[in-house]
């Protein structure tokens, strides 16, 4: 008889393209197993829709799982602490040999599968972990001295210059096994959330949505992605995050729709592929740096800025304007509006808010990541941290300090008719094409809204003012 496999689910939602699945199915008979974590992802910062859309595709999975002959059991567990322990136990009620799963990169998530692995070790059991997130292990691209890259461009191209087949080939699902005799577990019910309507559970939603961007978007990606009131962009993060689609499933049908045309990124399909680099990047760089995932800025210099305190009134009001759109800068508002009504922004708007935020506002960017993390159902730490710190200046390959989106000008050049900002903020929807991007403050009663409100900030003096606290 073949020996048994425990496959530990965790942020690869998915039966096809799984490593860890292929390969336990090759190995013996397979018993999947998934920890519901609660009380750690909420420290983690994840919010209501980031939880339900998690178990509604962990549903979706187990009746994928059944389809295959698997069980899938549930290992309830507060936090990380003792997952171990659990597993051990399980493992030993099972007698599987065998416990495998594909890597995670945060910190947390580290030190828990090396406890994992030491405590199987101890045992006499094996561990086999493979890599799944991305194209190259953490690590594996170095510069010609061997260190981590801190800058996108020359690691891009590393990447490109080492990428072989294999990379993005994916790995078939699995043929059904014999039935095990073990009944799956119950699942835990998903908290409800309005925005869940937007993102479908399950993997065939997520090629589903991966073939029609490929069909429509796709050749054009690189001029329309840019504009958020276009549907330029493939919105397949929040399937990406959760591992409901991999990396490498969006690498092969990309090539499939190029004709292999990935490696050229002034083509839509190579400018895609270079997107699904940067989610990359910033995985390499949580295990280069791990500070990055414990709430230090990358560049060690910039933990001495001196933000606003929160204790103080203005600033406290400053930052409920920008949590709920009323800032006063139409851009800024409807890109916020966006995100609490469908917990997903667009990319163009996910820097311009940052920016606002921890440049215009002088807030803290750690206080904004926290905001988006509750809010985002795509929400991922390596993406999320790098977005704040390439938007705050504190971060690898940042914007220069210096450099600030102007909420107006990128209004009118993104956002050109006005079109995102009417759709998200009804009550300017009056205004001509170019009272939208900057609405009248001093002729409120005859043109402007009166129920907008009037912007937070004067641009100048915020300008001065970041200026001023990057400059000591
Ligand atoms: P597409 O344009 O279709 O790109 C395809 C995929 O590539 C995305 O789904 C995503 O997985 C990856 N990707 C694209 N752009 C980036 C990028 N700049 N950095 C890293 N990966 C990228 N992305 C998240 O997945 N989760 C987050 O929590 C997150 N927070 C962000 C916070 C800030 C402040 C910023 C500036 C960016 C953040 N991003 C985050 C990156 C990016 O904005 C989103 O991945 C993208 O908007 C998702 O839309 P899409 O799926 O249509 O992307």
């Amino acid at each position: 008889m073949k020996s048994r496999q425990l496959v530990w689910f965790r942020s690869d939602l998915r039966t096809e393209d799984n490593p860890a699945l292929h390969q336990a199915c090759q190995q013996g008979e397979v018993v999947a197993v998934f920890i519901p974590t609660l009380q750690q992802w909420q420290q983690h910062g994840w919010g209501t829709l980031k939880t339900a859309f998690v178990l509604n595709n962990l549903q979706a999975l187990q009746q994928r799982l059944a389809r295959l002959n698997i069980p899938l059991l549930l290992l309830e567990q507060v936090d990380f602490s003792n997952n171990d322990q659990a597993l051990l136990q399980l493992a030993k009620q099972l007698n599987a040999s065998h416990l495998l799963f594909n890597d995670e990169y945060e910190w947390n998530e580290q030190q828990r599968d090396i406890q994992v692995e030491s405590s199987f070790k101890q045992a006499g059991l094996t561990v086999q972990r493979f890599t799944d997130q991305v194209a190259f292990t953490p690590g594996s691209i170095r510069t010609g001295k061997g260190d981590y890259y801190t800058v996108f461009t020359p690691f891009y191209r590393n990447w490109l210059s080492q990428l072989r087949t294999e990379q993005w080939t994916p790995l078939p699902e699995p043929a059904p096994q014999q039935p095990t005799g073990l009944n799956s577990d119950a699942l835990p019910t998903s908290p409800d959330h309005p925005a869940l309507v937007f993102w479908p559970a399950g993997e065939a939603a997520a090629h589903q949505r991966l073939e029609d961007f490929c069909a429509s978007s796709l050749p054009d990606y690189q001029t329309q992605r840019d504009f958020p009131a276009i549907n330029g962009t493939s919105s397949l993060s929040p399937w990406l995050a959760a591992g409901v689609i991999s990396s490498r499933q969006c690498l092969a049908a990309a090539h499939l729709a190029s004709q292999g045309r990935i490696q050229d990124k002034t083509t839509g399909a190579g400018c895609w592929v270079s997107e699904l680099v940067w989610r990359e990047f910033y995985r390499h760089l949580l295990i280069g740096f791990p500070r990055v995932s414990r709430g230090k800025a990358f560049k060690k210099d910039t933990e001495h800025l001196p933000w606003r305190s929160l204790e103080n009134s203005k600033a406290q009001r400053d930052l409920q304007a920008w949590q709920t759109g009323q800032t006063g800068f139409p851009l800024v508002d409807a890109a916020m509006r966006q995100l609490l009504h469908t917990g997903w922004m667009h990319n163009r708007l996910r820097m311009l808010s940052a920016m606002f935020l921890s440049k215009h506002l002088l807030i803290d960017w750690r206080v904004g990541e926290a905001f988006f993390m509750q809010h985002l159902v795509d929400a991922d730490l390596a993406a999320n941290n790098g977005g704040w710190q390439w938007a705050a200046s504190t971060g690898t390959d940042a914007v220069p300090y210096f450099r600030l989106f102007n909420p107006y000008s990128q209004s009118k050049k993104f956002d050109h008719q006005g079109l995102f900002i009417r759709h998200w903020l009804p009550e300017l929807a009056h205004l001509d094409n170019k009272a939208i991007h900057q609405p009248p403050v001093d002729k409120v009663d005859l043109f402007g809204s009166p129920n907008y409100p009037q912007p937070i900030v004067d641009l100048k003096m915020a300008r001065e003012r970041v200026m001023q606290a990057f400059s000591r």
